[in-house]
């Protein structure tokens, strides 16, 4: 990557007068080529984000799909859910891989991620050719008496290794979801029988049960089974049960604010490769300050009235590599760095990469450029 990658996209939602907003932009890119120009611009990096241990690998089998529905009630359809849980375990597999502060590190397929039908052959097999360490398939129930309810986890035989994982998710899906207790038991499934590695099949629910099904459609109970999945398999590989960090957190408390500036930073969405919905900004931008972007692969380093102000952490600190600057007019309002997809991938962005942002200010009319704002600092991960 190269400073000239600053052609990027850089949205604002703040409509300004066009006459302002073409003098602030050509004005900002006068200060963004300045500041570049004073700092390092180092060689892309690029550490690994895993640790030293060996990932576990983990297929995850959402049951049925395209032809096949599986069970069919109360407005839902099994192979819709299987998926919606299944997708969800994966991510938080992937956040907690990458989270090194607890939890396990797992290397994730799935059977499928789209609703298209797929064999039991080709589940079983494509866990066996790989090879995967343990297989997880996530499934829910449909009776004829809609009576019937509660959470079922099956394992191909007892006193196993299958079995201890089989009980560790069964009792994390009871604690998560509260439904009826209907106990483990042995099952001569496919994809428990010819699978070589320890597998186990849940039925977190009955969707013919009207109690049940109302209550596994909602997110937090799709969020509670994906969780109580990933619960069972730290406990199963002797871990604490772990919940990632799956949003970006700050990590400089040097805020530093003159008056009639409040420069604060925040995100919404996710930081993803495939697909990132994943956006930065500052919405308390006044008194007709310039805001810049500045966004590395270290944590920022930035001067401000000689000093440096970013004192958080004990992450090794270099110069920022890149950066993108943007004005805002004569007005307050909101800046706004749109991370998505495209922009992730076309910035040499790699997954499990750890990047700073941090908003820069001044105010307009200041000559020599005088920085007046520094927000807190922002730390994401990239996803796969
Ligand atoms: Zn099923």
């Amino acid at each position: 990557m190269t400073v000239g990658a600053r052609s990027g996209r850089l949205l604002s939602s703040m409509k300004a007068p066009t006459l302002l907003s073409t003098r602030t932009l050509g004005i900002v890119a006068v200060l963004g080529v300045s500041f570049v120009a004073s700092v390092t611009v180092e060689a892309a990096g690029g550490g690994s984000p895993r640790g030293a241990g060996t990932p576990v690998r983990i297929v995850i089998d959402p049951g049925h799909g395209g032809t096949q529905s599986g069970a069919a009630a109360n407005g839902i359809v099994e192979k819709d859910l299987n998926l919606i849980v299944a997708l969800r375990l994966r991510e938080l597999l992937e956040l907690d891989t990458l989270d090194t502060a607890g939890g396990g590190e797992w290397d994730v397929r799935m059977t499928r991620e789209t609703d298209i039908t797929v064999s039991l052959s080709a589940r079983s097999s494509m866990a066996n050719n790989w090879p995967a360490d343990r297989f997880l398939s996530i499934h829910h129930n449909g009776f004829g008496d809609p009576a019937v309810n509660g959470t079922i986890t099956f394992s191909f035989a007892n006193g196993t290794l299958a079995a201890d994982m089989r009980d560790q998710i069964h009792d994390e899906m009871l604690a998560g979801l509260g439904f009826l207790d209907r106990g483990t038991s042995a099952a001569n499934f496919h994809v428990l029988r010819e699978t070589n590695m320890p597998a186990v099949l849940t039925e977190a629910g009955f969707l013919t049960n009207p109690a049940n099904a109302s209550a596994l459609t909602m997110p937090a109970a799709i969020e509670a089974q994906a969780r109580a999945h990933m619960f069972g398999l730290q406990r199963h590989y002797g871990q604490t049960p772990y919940v990632p960090t799956d949003g970006p957190t700050t990590y400089c408390t040097a805020k530093v604010a003159s008056a009639g500036c409040l420069p604060a930073i925040g995100s919404t969405g996710t930081p993803s490769l495939a697909s990132s919905d994943f956006l930065v900004f500052c919405d308390q931008v006044v008194s007709q300050q310039f805001g810049l972007l500045f966004w590395g692969r270290e944590e920022l380093q930035l001067p401000l009235l000689g000093g440096t102000l970013c004192v958080g952490g004990s992450a090794t600190r270099t110069a920022v590599q890149f950066s993108y600057g943007l004005g805002n007019g004569n007005c307050s309002g909101r800046l706004e760095l749109d991370m998505d997809s495209t922009f992730l991938n076309a910035s040499g962005f790699v997954a499990g990469e750890e990047i700073f942002c941090q908003w820069w200010f001044r105010d307009p009319g200041q000559l020599p450029l005088v920085p007046v704002g520094l927000s807190d600092g922002l730390r994401f991960r990239v996803l796969p």
